[in-house]
């Protein structure tokens, strides 16, 4: 309670500073906040639409990048800014130079990144955003919203159950199947949609059964589960008759997921959890895990050079 009590104290102080003060320091009449509402990142071609979004106030602003977005506070200290990215821990020093109200240049000290943005106000800035890309893991939540985004249909297993798949990954994933089918492999649908609320109640019974600790290890938090957005499908395999769905047993099953990783790319999909990339990604290998990215450009470009979905946005 003292600590927030400080941190509301020296919030005010500095927005008390930046609307009363014309200069900060002296040397500094140059330094001042930036003006309240939304300000595009300029450079990118809208290709990947970026925005900050201020506030007067300097704390609860948003960094969005696609569809992820990011809370950050910040401050103003000597002649640069400090942005408290996505928790007060991250310290990221920035020096802004603006160029007339409404343009600036960000230069992010660590990284070196620049960055021009331009102020487009209360304008919601115009941005076409391609559902087939979102990020989800375990640092980026599912987006707002995302069930009006996503149109599911029913796709149906050989065994006869029923699952929901995003409507064009399923169309591809049936087009992939029966590629495969024509090498001899059978492929089938066995973990795909789950709602945020089905993945609260697994986190639940988990956490009343084993407790907090082993939730946290064992269970995706829900809205951080790449299957709440129906582009991800966990296949088993049948083998002979068999169905064999067991984590183990799959990855044993190595020359026929080579030949099924081989053709992923032409409908679309990536493998999302590669070997050795668990770092990366957050999740150990998984041959049974395809993601829909709905290019098979982007995918086969994805799936020659080895890398993940993060690696390919430049995110984490
Ligand atoms: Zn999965």
């Amino acid at each position: 309670m003292k600590k927030l009590f400080a941190v509301l104290l020296v919030t005010a102080v500095l927005a008390g500073l930046a609307a009363c003060t014309p200069s900060l320091k002296p040397g500094n009449a140059s330094l001042k906040p930036f003006k309240a509402g939304t300000w595009i990142v300029v450079e990118d071609g809208g290709d990947d639409a970026k925005t900050y979004t201020f506030t007067d106030s300097m704390t609860e602003c948003s960094y969005c990048s696609g569809l992820a977005c990011m809370p950050f506070d910040y401050e103003i200290s000597g002649s640069s800014y400090i942005f408290h990215m996505g928790s007060a821990d991250d310290n990221s020093v920035v020096n802004a130079v603006f160029d007339g109200d409404e343009d600036c240049t960000l230069t992010w000290e660590d990284s070196g990144r620049v960055e021009t943005i331009q102020y487009v106000g209360d304008k919601e800035p115009e941005k076409e955003v391609n559902i087939y890309m979102v990020l989800v893991n375990k640092q980026n939540k599912l987006p707002d919203n995302w069930e009006n985004m996503i149109e599911l249909a029913t796709g149906t297993n050989s065994v006869g159950e029923n699952y929901l798949v995003e409507k064009k990954a399923l169309e591809a994933f049936e087009k992939l199947r029966a590629a495969l089918l024509e090498e001899g492999i059978d492929i089938e649908l066995d973990s795909t949609y789950r709602t945020v609320e089905y993945q609260q109640k697994i986190w639940d019974e988990f956490e009343d059964e084993k407790g907090l600790d082993y939730a946290r290890q064992y269970v995706a938090v829900p809205g951080f589960s790449e299957h709440h957005t129906g582009l991800a499908i966990d296949v088993m395999l049948i083998k002979d008759g068999e169905v064999i769905d067991d984590n183990d047993d799959m990855i044993a099953e190595k020359e026929i997921f080579a030949k099924v990783h081989a053709r992923l790319a032409e409908f679309g999909f990536i493998l999302r959890y590669p070997e050795g990339k668990d770092e990366i990604t957050g999740y150990s290998y998984e041959p049974w895990h395809f993601r829909y990215i709905d290019s098979p450009e982007i995918a086969k470009e994805i799936m020659d050079s080895g890398i993940t979905l993060e690696e390919y946005l430049g995110k984490q």
